[in-house]
């Protein structure tokens, strides 16, 4: 197991509904010396690429992506969750359906922020079915950027998003894949 496994099977408690809560690691106390680990192994990942900007989406994206971006000396955009449909202007817009809460969100970022000579690492916490990723990836493509890389903290294996985004041939680098778990023993599998 690797450091972030071992930390989910430590502090990670499974819910009903397939979801999993890392609240006292990830998604309400962060921790940051974890989340320099994560960073670092991202940097190796992805060495040799050329990248300009790491890209995530409000909350639970930002922290993890404000550290990784240490590592790779770039600035941090994070795309908005806004519920207006009337929006106008000049941004890059998504729609992105979240698995946790169960609604839409329309996803911005500020044209200011993003254009075609950027390289992006997109950077999320989780991938479950890949609405969030996939609509990152529009924005990005929208802008005529690049996508280089996509870093993951946890994907959930036995949900669709992995397969889609592989085969869509993007670099994927999920540093937990959940195999399996089960609500009601508390087991978590990981892929190896
Ligand atoms: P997707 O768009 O891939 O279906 O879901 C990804 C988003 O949903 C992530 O950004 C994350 O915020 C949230 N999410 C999905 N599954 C889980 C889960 O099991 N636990 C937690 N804490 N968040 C999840």
């Amino acid at each position: 197991m690797n450091f972030l496994e071992e930390k989910i099977v430590k502090e990670g408690i499974v819910k009903e509904g397939n979801v999993l809560k890392v609240d006292s690691f990830l998604n309400h106390q962060m921790d940051i010396d974890l989340f320099n680990e994560m960073g670092k192994e991202w940097k190796k990942r992805f060495e040799g690429k050329n990248i300009t900007k790491i890209l995530t989406i409000e909350a639970s994206g930002i922290g993890i992506a404000c550290i990784t971006a240490q590592h790779f000396g770039v600035p941090v955009v994070f795309a908005k969750k806004s519920k207006s449909i009337n929006l106008e202007g000049d941004m890059y817009t998504a729609e992105v359906e979240s698995f946790t809460h169960k609604n839409k969100n329309q996803v911005i970022v500020s044209k200011k922020f993003l254009n075609e000579s950027d390289h992006v690492l997109l950077i999320d916490d989780f991938l479950a079915n890949g609405c969030a990723l996939q609509g990152l990836i529009q924005i990005v493509h929208a802008a005529g950027a690049t996508v280089e890389g996509i870093g993951i903290a946890v994907e959930k294996g036995f949900q669709t998003g992995g397969r889609i985004i592989r085969n869509l041939g993007y670099q994927l680098e999920s540093l937990a894949i959940v195999e399996a778990m089960d609500w009601e023993t508390g087991n978590i599998t990981f892929r190896q």
